[in-house]
C-alpha cells in the first residue's frame, strides 16, 4: 500500500503506520524521525533542521523535500509506502505529486485521522519517545516496565524537546495553518479517506476496508 497519513500531532499517525508495515511489508517513513536521527547525528541537516524542531516550528520545504526525492527512491518503497509526517504544507503536497509522477509511482490515498483536541493534548503531554529506537511510549496508558527505559532496546526514554507546553501549542497552531489545508487538497484530488476514532485499530480496519480487503 501507499499511503499519506495525515492528523495532528499526537493524532496517531506513527502508532497506525506500524500496525501497517505488519500486514503487508510496506515501509513507514516518518520524516520527523529521519530529522531527529540527523540531529542526534550531528550531520549538516540535522544541524540545519534543530532549531526549527526544537521550538515546534516546520523544517524548510526545501531540506524535506530532497530527504524524500532520495527517501522514495530506495529500494525498500517497492513495496509499499506509509508516508508519517509528510508532506505537511501545500508546496511539499504539489512537489510530492510531481516527484510521484515523475518516477512512476501511484499513491493509493490520503488519510486523515480525525482526533478531538483535548485527547491530542492529553496524549501529547504524556507522552514519552526512546531516543535510541524511536519507540513510543504513554507514561499513563503504556508505561515502560522500568521507569526511563525502553522496554525494546534499552535505550533511555524522554520527553521530547519539542513536548514543552509552549512548543506543543505552536506544533498544533503550526499544524492548523499549514498542514489541516492538505485534508482539502487530497479532497479534491478525490484521495481523501477521513476516520473520526481514537482507537489505532480502528483506524486501520477502515483503511484495509477501503483498500478493499
Ligand atoms: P509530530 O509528532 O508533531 O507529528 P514529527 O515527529 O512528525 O512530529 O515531527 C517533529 C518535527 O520535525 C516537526 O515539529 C517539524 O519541526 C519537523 N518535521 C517533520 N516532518 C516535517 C515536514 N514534512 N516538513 C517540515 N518539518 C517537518
Ligand atoms: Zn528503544
Amino acid at each position: 500500500m501507499k499511503l499519506i497519513l495525515l492528523g495532528a500531532p499526537g493524532a496517531g499517525k506513527g502508532t497506525v503506520a506500524k500496525l501497517l508495515t505488519q500486514l503487508d511489508g510496506s515501509v513507514q517513513i516518518s520524516t520527523g524521525d529521519i530529522l531527529r536521527g540527523a540531529v542526534q547525528a550531528g550531520s549538516e541537516l540535522g544541524k540545519q533542521a534543530e532549531a526549527f524542531m526544537k521550538a515546534g516550528d516546520l523544517v524548510p520545504d526545501e531540506l524535506i523535500m530532497g530527504i524524500m526525492e532520495q527517501r522514495l527512491q530506495e529500494p525498500d518503497c517497492a513495496k509499499g509506502f506509509l508516508l508519517d509526517g509528510f508532506p505537511r504544507t501545500i508546496p511539499q503536497a504539489e512537489a510530492l505529486k510531481e516527484l510521484l509522477k515523475n518516477i512512476g509511482v501511484d499513491l493509493d490515498f490520503a488519510v486523515e485521522i480525525d482526533v478531538p483536541r483535548e485527547v491530542i493534548l492529553d496524549r501529547l503531554t504524556t507522552r514519552r519517545t526512546c531516543v535510541d529506537c524511536g519507540a513510543i511510549y504513554n507514561v499513563k496508558s503504556m508505561p515502560t516496565k522500568v521507569e526511563g527505559v525502553c522496554d525494546k532496546c534499552g535505550g533511555s526514554v524522554v520527553q521530547r524537546d519539542d513536548e514543552t507546553e509552549a512548543a506543543i501549542s505552536n506544533r498544533l497552531d503550526v499544524y492548523n495553518d499549514k498542514t489541516a489545508p492538505l485534508v482539502d487538497f487530497y479532497k479534491n484530488e478525490n484521495m481523501l479517506l477521513t476516520v473520526s476514532a481514537t482507537a489505532s485499530d480502528v483506524v486501520v480496519n477502515a483503511i484495509q476496508e477501503r483498500l478493499g480487503g
